[in-house]
């Protein structure tokens, strides 16, 4: 027999299968979408079995062992891993990496085995039956008796020399069992019943022509609610269901709800799992378990049969892209799995991309909309402060109304929360005298000066160095610090309000496991008045005596150079402040700014989509950007700065020679931030309507390049 084999090796990027032979003694084992180890070269390589053949003409090595079990990737997986390929110009094998939880890869020098439990059972009945009527050790008789009861019982619940006594006679056998790691058999509840929105919503959606719905309601429209209810009829139909969310861990409570409605039906993917733990929840979805799959970007690759239907949790997060290779978009994934299992796809949302409400509008997608709260709440009233005039006053940081607010919420025992878009203390240290600025020796990028560790720090390439006390300039002792972080906001809220209880949530107090959800529950049990936070606290909470929400800053996403961040900046205030007002009593949001006329600010005010939608779609037309046009970003890198210049010229110019008229290239121009890590950026952006055209000319700008001291990633539709 002769496999051919998709091995982890490439040249200039063109993928290559080899053939192997495979021994007799392994043949009956053979199936395609397992993966083999394969002698390559000096070396063994992991490999995926991706086709079986009778003979070759050639003289063919032998694999040297087969990995798996089961086959890792079923067909469907495999194809779909081929369909995408077709968009993402990058290798076949990266995508089936990327399809495995983290603890498969074979680079995963990780330890990871099935966990096992043993038991005890009786041998025979009758004889043990007999052994109570005879023994006189009473010690024996009460286990076997305890046996005769409940026909098997983990082995511990015993004393060990019992057993083995036991054991010694033949009375008792031992049986070892898988055990799962994580355990999410729950208490159940029963669904809430739904108000007539949502009923008309669901009724809307099951009976649409559609393949993708989407669903645009306004936060605590109880579109959750609604994902429970469209999930429960696939499974009492005997089908699964995939669930999305943007970061599983910053959501514990949508989880929460979840367990407690579907128990052990549920497979959760959590970014804080162990290895083992997801290897574990892995093989429970591959052997068919469970029938709902919950979690972050790659559960969209769940193994799991006979889909009924997949949902996708704000749909318009950033994070269902991923950001390396292979760049891949959990939405497209989502479809074309749909696609194959004719189960909808429903993306939700309060602020959906432009692109999908366009394609909504266009009739592409069914688009069902819910414009008011479930449970009665009203939407916040928001109010929006122009900073200009604070400083003015003195007031860089907050606002007179904001504080005055606050204290009127405090006072009246309810809870406040304070959203900012930056970590740290302050966001860098400026020079007075000379304008200098302290920035990251690997990168263009200023360093953030975090006080708890008295350090500045790289968010991007994570370098630290001691902060600064003289300016590395002129040398004089005149750095200030400028600017605001989520340590600073903290640190002046409780000189202010002292005798309240403050706590703060960004990535530098939640680096151990499980504190997210440590301070969410404490916030949520009200051990704190004041929760400052980064996006963290963003998404998807629900905080019933939360009924002031604070924007410190709204300018942060505004101000970066991308065409998205008008979006941007109006998703985020829209979800900050749908924290507020949750529960019965009145909401209010107040968004400090330098921009209070720019339309993604002012129009955060009426909770109405539509009105920016409009606004935002004139713009995208005019500047020829999605959804009329689609848009491809290559970043091409190197630490030799004359290098990566005159690569990114060749580049550049062998894609102007072949575009079609309907195609814009623009650059090389220096990358957005230009050094990471001590390697220089360059892009060029290309604009483009026909998909084709575009593939052809990026697989051959992927295959021009081959000079090992230049890097290049292409990105069709970045985020
Ligand atoms: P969304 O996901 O749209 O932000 P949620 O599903 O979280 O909204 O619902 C918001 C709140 O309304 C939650 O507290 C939820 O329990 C409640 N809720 C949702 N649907 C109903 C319903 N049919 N009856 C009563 N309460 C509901
Ligand atoms: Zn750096």
């Amino acid at each position: 027999m002769v496999i051919s084999v998709l091995v982890e090796i490439s040249f200039n990027n063109k993928e290559k299968t080899f053939d192997y032979l495979v021994p007799k003694n392994l043949e009956d084992k053979i199936e395609i979408g397992k993966r083999v180890l394969v002698p390559f070269g000096k070396q063994n390589l992991e490999g995926f079995i991706i086709d079986i053949k009778k003979n070759s003409e050639y003289d063919l090595k032998e694999i040297t062992s087969i990995i798996d079990e089961e086959p890792i990737l079923n067909e469907e997986l495999l194809n779909l891993g081929k369909e995408l390929k077709k968009d993402l110009v990058c290798n076949l094998i990266s995508i089936y990496q990327a399809m495995l939880p983290s603890g498969y890869k074979a680079s995963a020098k990780t330890n990871i085995n099935v966990k096992k439990e043993k038991y005890v059972k009786l041998a025979n009945i009758k004889e043990a039956q007999e052994f109570i009527t005879t023994s006189k050790a009473q010690k024996q008789i009460e286990v076997v008796e305890d046996l005769l009861k409940n026909k098997i019982s983990l082995k511990s619940k015993y004393q060990s020399n019992i057993i083995k006594v036991l054991k010694d006679k033949e009375l008792v056998i031992e049986e070892e069992k898988e055990k799962y790691r994580l355990d999410n058999s729950y208490k159940i509840e029963p669904l809430l019943k739904l108000n007539e929105y949502q009923e008309g919503a669901i009724n809307q959606i099951e009976n649409s022509k559609k393949d993708v719905i989407l669903l645009n309601g306004v936060t605590g429209s109880g579109k959750t609610e609604i994902y429970m209810h469209l999930i429960n009829k696939q499974i009492s139909l005997g089908k699964t269901a995939i669930m999305l969310v943007p970061e599983i861990s910053l959501t514990p409570q949508i989880i929460n709800r979840f367990k407690v409605h579907f128990g052990n039906k549920i497979a959760v993917f959590h970014s804080a799992l162990s290895e083992s733990e997801k290897y574990d929840e892995y093989r429970k979805i591959r052997r068919g378990e469970v029938s709902i799959v919950i979690g972050a970007r790659s559960a969209i690759y769940a193994p799991l049969k006979n889909i009924g239907i997949i949902i996708i949790d704000e749909e318009h997060s950033s994070t269902y892209k991923q950001e390396h290779n292979p760049r891949y978009n959990a939405i497209d994934v989502a479809i074309i799995r749909g696609k194959y299992h004719n189960a909808k796809v429903v993306l939700g949302s309060a602020t959906p991309q432009i692109e999908s409400y366009a394609r909504g509008k266009k009739g592409y997608y069914e688009l069902v909309s819910l414009t008011k709260r479930a449970n009665n709440a009203s939407l916040p009233k928001v109010t929006i402060v122009d900073m200009k005039n604070e400083v003015k006053k003195g007031n860089s940081l907050f606002s007179e109304i904001l504080i005055e607010k606050m204290r009127e919420k405090l006072e009246n025992n309810e809870q406040v929360i304070l959203f900012l878009n930056r970590r740290g203390f302050s966001s860098y240290q400026l020079c007075s005298s000379c304008g200098e600025v302290i920035k990251c020796p690997n990168c263009d990028i200023t360093l953030t000066y975090h006080k708890t560790s008295g350090m500045n720090r790289c968010h991007y390439c994570g370098y630290a160095e001691k902060k600064k006390d003289i300016c590395p300039k002129c040398k004089n002792e005149s750095l200030k610090d400028f600017g605001q972080g989520t340590e600073k906001v903290e640190e002046e809220i409780k000189k202010i309000f002292q005798s309240y209880r403050t706590v703060r949530m960004d990535i530098d107090t939640t680096t151990k496991k499980g504190a997210h959800e440590k301070i969410i529950n404490s916030f949520l049990n009200h051990e704190y008045d004041i929760l400052v936070g980064t996006q963290m606290i963003a998404k998807g909470l629900d905080f019933p005596l939360v009924s002031l929400v604070g924007v410190i800053n709204a300018d942060t996403i505004l101000n970066f150079p991308d065409f998205r961040s008008s979006e941007r900046t109006y998703q985020m205030l829209s979800q900050v402040s749908g924290r507020a007002g949750r529960g019965n009593i009145k909401g209010d949001v107040i968004i400090q700014t330098f921009n209070p006329d720019n339309y993604s600010i002012e129009l955060s005010k009426t909770h109405n989509y539509v009105d920016f939608f409009n606004k935002e779609i004139k713009i995208r037309k005019d500047l020829k950007y999605p959804p009329y046009y689609f848009i491809s970003l290559i970043k091409i890198g190197s630490k030799d700065y004359n290098l990566s210049l005159s690569e990114s010229k060749k580049i550049a110019n062998y894609i102007k020679e072949n575009i079609s008229e309907d195609m814009i290239v623009l650059g090389p121009s220096v990358a957005g931030v230009s050094r990471v890590n001590k390697i220089y950026y360059f892009q060029i952006i290309i604009k483009f309507r026909n998909k084709e055209k575009m593939r052809e000319i990026l697989n051959n700008v992927s295959d021009l390049e081959n000079n090992n001291k230049v890097s290049i990633s292409i990105d069709i539709n970045p985020c």
